[in-house]
């Protein structure tokens, strides 16, 4: 094998080649280059797409984050709740409208909010006068849904939001056929508002940097639209204190292109998780405990959750295995390319030692962080491939 790489993009635009450099041209040749109509067309296709009544396109997933907490307009002296699992930007989002990050820590299986914790957690801090909590953001890592019932049950009960950061998890679903209605959820459309990516590397992503908000009150939507203008409304009458968080008519022409080919993305990045499960039973490494494979599937038995389905996007493939960092040492020296997210849990961040949290506060985002392996899963990737990774994998187990 040649080499196999985490992500290969270039594969993937050779494929769709024509009708990005067509949709490029239309988009020059307007010379409309910021907003304007390929904007609200994305936005209404995501909103559609989402089944949300509002979307708007702003300049990363980052500032879709930021630019939702201004929204709510949680501020200093208030707090939010999120994980400490995930990428930096969700948590320095909420730093940066000057509000203080509250952790809980995640569910072992899915990586995500742990939503007893979570209860734990608002009960603990509904005790001290001093903390004012605003809002809760879930997120949907990996692009798996974390469990939302739950979580936004907590919220209503004790008046709090709901931000979802669904980053890496366009598309994903949530059913809990438990609930009263047993509707399936998109990922991104269950709390107040929902954020994603169009980072190159997430799965539906654009030519540089975007992102995009949805929403289905009202009300938000017109002050999103205001904040992302600098307040503004009309134009140079600025009623709020916003920002330039707009995206490129070129982004969302490019993305208009793509989110064409997105459910048929993720499910070939659903098959190729399956091909790698299978391989990996078969291999005895799970069964051996060198490697625990993703779980799409909530079927704990241990707790009360018995048949909570969910539809994962495998944004990443991420397995837990032993010797974690040796194992990344043979991939690489056999050209397999693969990542961690995260290596440092944000609670040991540097930048956020004032926080006061130290090692052994989320026993569970420190032990992922040491175990976990994100392996390619990318669409493009070929059977050959996949058998070339487990066959290193089972090749790095027989040595030890
Ligand atoms: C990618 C990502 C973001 C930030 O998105 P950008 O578009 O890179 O700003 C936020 N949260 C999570 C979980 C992400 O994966």
């Amino acid at each position: 094998m040649k080499k196999v790489p985490l992500l290969d993009l270039r594969s993937q635009y050779s494929l769709i080649k024509e009708e990005i450099r067509k949709a490029i041209d239309e988009v020059l040749e307007s010379q409309c280059l910021i907003l304007g109509s390929k904007v609200e067309e994305l936005e209404k296709s995501i909103a559609h797409y989402c089944g949300s009544k509002f979307a708007i396109g702003v300049s990363s997933g980052t500032d879709a984050l930021l630019i939702s907490l201004m929204t709510l307009d949680v501020a200093q002296g208030d707090s939010v709740i999120t994980t400490p699992y995930t990428f930096f930007s969700t948590v320095g989002s909420i730093v940066r409208v000057g509000a203080r990050p509250i952790f809980v820590d995640i569910d072992p299986t899915t990586y995500n909010m742990d939503p007893q914790k979570l209860g734990e957690v608002i009960e603990k801090m509904g005790r001290k006068s001093n903390v004012t909590v605003k809002a809760i953001i879930p997120v949907h890592l990996y692009g798996q849904c974390a469990h939302m019932d739950p979580i936004l049950e907590l919220a209503k009960e004790h008046r709090l939001k709901v931000i979802e950061d669904a980053a890496q998890a366009i598309g994903a679903e949530y059913i809990n056929p438990n609930s009263s209605d047993g509707t399936v959820k998109k990922a991104g459309n269950m709390g107040h508002l929902g954020c994603f990516s169009f980072f190159p590397s997430k799965n539906l992503g654009g030519f540089g940097d975007g992102g995009m908000v949805i929403t289905n009150d009202e009300s938000f939507y017109e002050k999103l639209k205001m904040l992302r203008v600098h307040g503004a409304k009309p134009k140079y009458y600025h009623k709020l204190i916003g920002g330039n968080f707009r995206l490129d008519a070129l982004q969302a022409a490019i993305l208009l292109v793509k989110l064409r080919y997105l459910d048929e993305w993720s499910e070939k990045r659903r098959q190729n998780a399956c091909y790698y499960d299978t391989l990996f039973a078969e291999s005895g490494l799970v069964e051996k405990g060198f490697i625990s494979p993703p779980e799409p599937v909530y079927r704990y038995k241990k707790r009360e959750i018995t048949s909570l389905l969910n539809y994962h996007i495998y944004n990443q493939y991420v397995v837990r295995a032993e010797g974690r960092d040796n194992l990344k040492e043979y991939l690489k020296k056999n050209r397999v390319e693969t990542g961690i997210y995260y290596p440092i849990p944000l609670h040991l961040q540097e930048c956020l030692s004032y926080l006061g949290y130290k090692k052994g506060d989320f026993p569970q985002a420190e032990k992922a962080a040491s175990q976990t392996l994100a392996l390619p899963i990318y669409p493009e990737l070929t059977h050959n491939m996949i058998e070339w990774v487990v066959d290193c994998i089972i090749d790095f187990y027989r040595t030890l």
